[in-house]
């Protein structure tokens, strides 16, 4: 679920007629001081990072001048959240708090409707008063009984600010929204002190307004790699492909930071807790699943690869993946391959047509400088994280001098080239029985034209899959006459 922060989870209720505190976001403390002076002083100052109970970990400051506001600043920037370096501050009037509600709108799995959570004793520790909190339905359509919220609060207004949280929710289709403490302020008014919103992944597109970048839950903000791998994934709907750094702080310490490839949720997980065993410390998880293209597997393997100091690639799932194997058999090939690869990969592959995805894998990377293998599904996740450190160890290098290999024939005058969706189809000047069998490879989408070379059948713009299993079973045959130049946006 992407997350936004307090204060643009705050904006959004105001937009639906909820009172927040007056109050700007700083990313200097030289910019606090100047906000906390607007506000006359008495200001509390928070750090925008998306963990809970900010107060207890020296998130939250309540403060009386400027300077006040300006240290506490100091402090807070050099702060760390979880992975999260804290970039901006909110700084707000203080408030005179009389009453503090917890109010939490989630949505009910079970019950498959929103569902409120409501405590008039909000605030920190709500956590450990869960018996206390009152349950109160909510329809899809977000309407909400107010008699049973006036029966809970005993106050008009509260009911009214609850209402409109409700309608923000809704409004911005979020998955989550809680105020906890929503307040009443000792004139009787009701303000939002605090504001915690996810928006649902697959309504974020309909919200370009929130400023989402990445439309998933991250527990830092997004990277430059995390960025171009979000384009892969909304260009090619292909599977999935999902990409994330892991925190790697100590790595040094342990036996190497490694590359993480899986498909399919649990057998990841299995398979990272069996490569962690081994005393690796994991730059990435990354899943291709839901049958992804080549090309979407050959892009997450380029992606992963150019993450710094990685001694292996470990790639593990599910060891029975309804999917096509060979198709992240010739992607993850091509990959390796084209980066002519200095370090071990161990690629466990169980599921549909596991034999057959080995086989390529393994045949077609027997020549490069490092170790390629495959496995199937009776190899166990243990099994092959064992034989990853070994070759780890024996091979004992990193990915440092690792560059992309283009054949020379790219781009000359006697190969042909023809346009596809992510790049181009480029063909060396072959001689008769070549072009035979880079016909035959070609699974029907080449023939051999007037001038004797080999040419599309039929629009090629969208046949990536098959080019690339061309080029790697042309590869395989002894030619290497076919290439699919798709340049990774943003790496090559
Ligand atoms: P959290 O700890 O990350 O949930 O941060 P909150 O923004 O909820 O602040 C934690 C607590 O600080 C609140 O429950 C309040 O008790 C207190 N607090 C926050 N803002 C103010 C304010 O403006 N005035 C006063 N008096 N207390 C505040
Ligand atoms: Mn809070």
């Amino acid at each position: 679920m992407a997350r936004l922060h307090e204060y643009q989870g705050k904006q959004l209720l105001e937009a639906s007629g909820l009172s927040i505190p007056r109050g700007k976001v700083a990313r200097t403390p030289e910019q606090v001081f100047e906000i906390a002076e607007e506000l006359g002083g008495n200001v509390v100052v928070k750090v925008q990072a998306w963990v809970t109970g900010r107060k207890a970990l020296g998130g939250v400051a309540l403060v009386h001048s400027a300077q006040e506001a300006k240290d506490a600043a100091e402090k807070m920037f050099h702060l760390q959240f979880g992975n999260f370096p804290v970039e901006e501050l909110l700084v707000e009037e203080l408030l005179d708090i009389k009453d503090e509600f917890f109010v939490s709108l989630t949505i009910d799995d079970a019950n498959q409707a929103p569902l409120l959570l409501l405590d008039c004793q909000g605030g920190s520790g709500i956590e450990d008063r869960a018996d206390t909190v009152a349950r109160i339905p909510v329809k899809a359509d977000g309407e909400i009984s107010k008699e049973t919220l006036l029966e809970v609060t005993k106050d008009e207004a509260v009911v009214d600010a609850i209402v409109k949280i409700v309608l923000a929710a809704r409004t911005n289709e979020a998955r989550s929204m809680e105020v906890n403490p929503l307040v009443r302020l000792t004139d009787g008014s009701i303000v939002a002190a605090d504001c915690r919103v996810t928006i649902d992944d697959y309504a974020v597109f309909r919200h370009d307004d929130l400023g989402i970048d990445i439309a998933r839950e991250l527990d830092h903000p997004p990277t430059k790699l995390e960025q171009l791998a979000y384009e892969i994934e909304q260009e090619d709907h292909r599977g999935t492909f999902y990409f994330a750094k892991l925190p790697t702080d100590g790595w040094e310490d342990t036996n190497g930071l490694i590359a993480f490839h899986g498909a399919g949720g649990g057998g990841s997980m299995m398979s990272m807790d069996a490569v962690s065993n081994e005393g690796f410390t994991l730059a990435n998880f990354t899943d291709t699943s839901g049958n992804p293209s080549v090309a979407k597997v050959y892009q997450a393997a380029r992606i992963i690869l150019s993450q710094p100091n990685l001694s292996g690639y470990f790639g593990s799932g599910s060891g029975v993946a309804s999917q096509e194997q060979y198709h992240s058999a010739y992607g993850l090939a091509k990959a390796f391959i084209e980066m002519k690869m200095e370090v071990p990969a161990v690629i466990r592959l169980g599921g549909n047509s596991e034999d057959r995805a080995v086989d390529i894998l393994e045949d077609s990377c027997q020549h490069l400088p490092s170790q390629v293998r495959g496995f199937k599904k009776d190899d166990t996740p243990g099994k092959c994280a064992e034989i990853f450190a070994k070759l780890v160890e024996e091979t004992n290098a990193t990915n440092e001098s690792m560059t992309r290999h283009v054949p020379d024939f790219v781009g000359s005058e006697n190969a042909s080239s023809f346009p596809i969706k992510y790049g181009a189809l480029w063909i060396d000047n072959v001689p008769p029985e070549v072009a035979e069998i880079v016909v035959r490879e070609s699974n029907g989408l080449l023939t051999i034209g007037d001038s004797g070379q080999p040419e599309p059948t039929e629009d090629i713009t969208d046949k990536d899959s098959d080019l690339i299993a061309c080029e790697i079973e042309c590869l395989r045959a002894g030619h290497n006459v076919v290439f699919v130049d798709m340049p990774v946006k943003g790496l090559d």
